[in-house]
């Protein structure tokens, strides 16, 4: 990592993190633009230094269509910057194709909301069931599963063929790790929390799925499925558990799954694998092929 940030040359700012902006840089040696994430590490306490180390390693490991493809990382200690290298996403965030919608009055096709359902569901498949790289001594074996944890329509980034790119896997950890309370690095109205963690401050890989519901409900109805003036009124509806129907031009097959994803109890929502068994997504996976 000791790379001179001097061959890549800086374009727009896209988007701004919490820590530093998103900027478009172009590689000098082949003209090829990508996403910076830059990082001003000053203004990191020690445990936010050691949340950047984790979000490095995992997104180092993840390799994956649907998933934001880490390049490299570089350090400038000359002006205490980090650099996080990756795949540009041109095609912006899934929070701005429903806004777009929301503004035009426009659903969303149902056709492109189970081709992101099914992109999605494999990436987490990665994420929850993926094995290691392997090398000739190892073969791939499981690992262990690596939870996103701050699944939302502002975390899907889309490529110049609309393609899902999951990124921003800055709270995500790796289950090996020992669990930390969840609520200390969230910020932001959690309107895609799960039950479970506002009861109980547990987090699983089916809490992911309930944030995947989450954001498949908004796709639908241009709105989240829990919506409250404050946080108090948002965890009550949210341990309900009730929700809405989808706007009436959605079939009942896409009703069935938002809905079991979207249920109280996490043991009764389906795994990616059983996502990915279903008729609908199998077909829309043949198709993406
Ligand atoms: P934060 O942790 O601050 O939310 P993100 O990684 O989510 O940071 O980035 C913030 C925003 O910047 C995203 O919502 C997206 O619009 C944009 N962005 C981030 N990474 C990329 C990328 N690789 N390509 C295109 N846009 C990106
Ligand atoms: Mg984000």
């Amino acid at each position: 990592d000791s790379w001179t940030f001097d061959e890549f040359e800086p374009l727009e700012a896209i988007g701004s993190g919490s820590f530093g902006l998103i900027r478009k840089v172009r590689r000098k040696t082949d003209g090829k633009i990508l996403a910076r994430k830059e990082i001003d590490y000053r203004k990191m306490g020690v445990k936010e230094k050691e949340q950047l180390v984790a979000e490095v390693n995992i997104l180092k490991d993840l390799k994956h269509p649907n998933i934001v493809e880490f390049l490299e990382r570089v350090i400038d200690r000359e002006n205490s910057f980090i650099y996080i290298l990756m795949e540009y996403c041109e095609g912006g965030d899934l929070a701005a194709v429903i806004k777009r919608h929301k503004e035009s009055s426009l659903y969303i096709p149902e056709e492109f909301i189970w081709t992101i359902m099914t992109q999605l569901t494999m990436a987490l498949h990665e994420c929850h069931c993926g094995m290691t790289k392997g090398d000739d001594n190892n073969p791939p074996q499981p690992r262990a599963p690596i939870l996103h944890r701050d699944l939302k329509p502002d975390n899907v980034f889309l490529d110049a063929n609309r393609n899902v790119k999951l990124g921003d896997f800055g709270l995500s950890r790796s289950l090996t790790n020992p669990q930390k309370a969840f609520a200390e690095t969230y910020v932001g109205t959690p309107y895609y929390m799960s039950p479970e963690l506002i009861s109980e401050s547990v987090y699983d890989v089916k809490s992911d799925i309930w944030s995947l519901g989450c954001i498949i409900f908004e796709m639908c109805a241009l709105k989240p499925p829990f919506l409250a003036d404050s946080q108090h009124e948002l965890s009550l509806k949210i341990k309900m558990g009730r929700i809405q129907a989808l706007p009436a031009q959605y079939s009942n097959e896409l009703n069935h799954v938002v809905r079991s994803m979207l249920q109280v109890n996490p043991r009764k929502r389906p795994t990616t694998s059983d996502l990915l068994a279903a008729p609908r997504i199998r077909l829309c996976k043949k198709q993406l092929e």
